[in-house]
């Protein structure tokens, strides 16, 4: 016997009844396994791993570019190199990666040229090596554009590629937030820790909604399945039309009385991706002192020269056990991060004090001074990927706009 209290279990792939009454179903948009959820065994089930194997790069090359191959490399081999390093998907929402300029005739990527920032200087250098990709790790087009102009430097930079035939890909945010990216490699100048992540970051390609509602009886649910398997053409709820399917859905499921009364859509969420986000927190292996880690940091990014607030109560002598980085402009990242010291490129005035309250000491490099470094590490991966069929080079133009004097 049926009541309304009792209910059918099943989800959308394969109807199953492990708890009677009570039926799940989940829709995703990308091609992303299936959580296998249904209501009694939701918590024992729900942490099934879906890590993309693109976002654990591996450093060894995935072709053999013998030299045979050197005149037939094309850009979208490249391109596939860089996005396996660091998958866009790992941008944030606000940022412009991926290739920003294509030329309109193809020729073999002989020669690369990574770049923090694209300068005009940035660009004569690659003209001059009859370089054929720029990476530049900030995005030189980055606001929507309505005309080419020679009034804007920018928009001049994007003209002199296009005529020169030089394509532009710019990584930026992918490489903060990939594990072993700029981010990785800055905390890594304080010595070994335990790194977390700050702001974890989550896939971006699955939204997955949960649907519960109540039957009367099994043929109910039944008749109901095969009304919304029909609304995809197929028994697989997969859709990039997320929006659309779903509101399809839960049309039908509103048209039954019971089933509309107790229907609950609840968006899944998904699991971090290990080891990727914005900023990273370390609680170092050996504690320096707040001096010690100026100068490590000093040399860890080459400069001469670092700017330091001390946190209340705090010397150079104090003791630095915990560290807190994020490259560029990091205040918005850090915010509320409990650690003795936050080192990034640049803080306002008022970031600053509103952390020596706090008793944390701030350590700033300039914006680009805290990302330039990361350059020639990846440089090595490139190397290693792409062997010798490309030369990869470092801009010499490349340097932070500001200089103490
Ligand atoms: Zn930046």
């Amino acid at each position: 016997m049926f009541t309304r209290n009792r209910k059918l279990s099943g989800r959308i792939l394969h109807v199953f009844k492990t708890s009677p009454f009570l039926s799940t179903i989940q829709f995703s948009t990308s091609h992303f396994p299936f959580l296998h959820l249904s209501s009694s065994r939701y918590d024992q089930t729900r942490c099934q791993h879906f890590l993309h194997p693109s976002f654990c790069p591996v450093l060894k090359p995935v072709r053999d570019f013998s030299s045979d191959s050197i005149e037939k490399m094309e850009l979208k081999t490249v391109l596939d190199v860089l996005e396996q390093l660091a998958p866009l998907s790992l941008a944030e929402s606000w940022d412009n990666v991926g290739l920003l300029v294509e030329p309109s005739k193809p020729r073999p990527i002989k020669t690369i040229l990574l770049t923090n920032d694209l300068t005009g200087e940035v660009m004569d250098e690659a003209e001059t090596m009859r370089c054929d990709l720029i990476v530049s790790y900030h995005p030189p087009l980055f606001r929507p554009i309505k005309r080419l102009l020679q009034k804007d430097w920018k928009q001049r930079l994007a003209v002199r590629a296009i005529e020169a035939g030089i394509a532009i890909f710019s990584p930026h945010t992918t490489w903060d937030s990939v594990e072993g990216g700029v981010n990785d490699w800055l905390v890594g100048g304080m010595g070994s820790g335990k790194v977390s992540v700050l702001m974890p970051a989550v896939s971006s390609e699955a939204q997955k909604h949960r649907l519960e509602f109540s039957c009367l009886n099994e043929e109910e649910l039944n008749s109901l399945l095969k009304r919304l398997w029909k609304i995809e053409g197929s028994e697989h709820f997969q859709s990039s039309r997320i929006s659309s399917s779903l509101t399809a859905v839960v049309q039908v499921l509103l048209s039954h009385p019971l089933v509309s009364s107790s229907l609950n859509i609840t968006q899944v969420q998904q699991p971090p991706l290990l080891g990727c986000g914005q900023g990273r927190l370390s609680v170092l292996d050996e504690p320096v002192s707040v001096s010690t880690a100026l100068q490590k940091m000093k040399k860890h990014l080459g400069l001469a020269h670092v700017r330091l607030a001390l946190g209340e109560q705090q010397t150079l002598e104090s003791e630095v056990k915990t560290v807190a980085v994020c490259a560029g402009s990091g205040a918005s990242v850090l915010q509320g991060a409990k650690a003795d010291l936050y080192i990034t490129g640049e803080m306002s005035h008022h970031e600053v004090l509103d952390a020596v309250a706090r008793g944390t000491s701030v350590i700033l490099s300039d914006h680009s001074n805290s990302e330039r470094g990361f350059l020639s590490v990846f440089r090595e991966r490139l190397v290693m990927r792409l062997g010798d069929a490309v030369t990869i080079a470092i801009s010499q133009k490349d340097r932070d706009p500001l200089q103490v004097i």
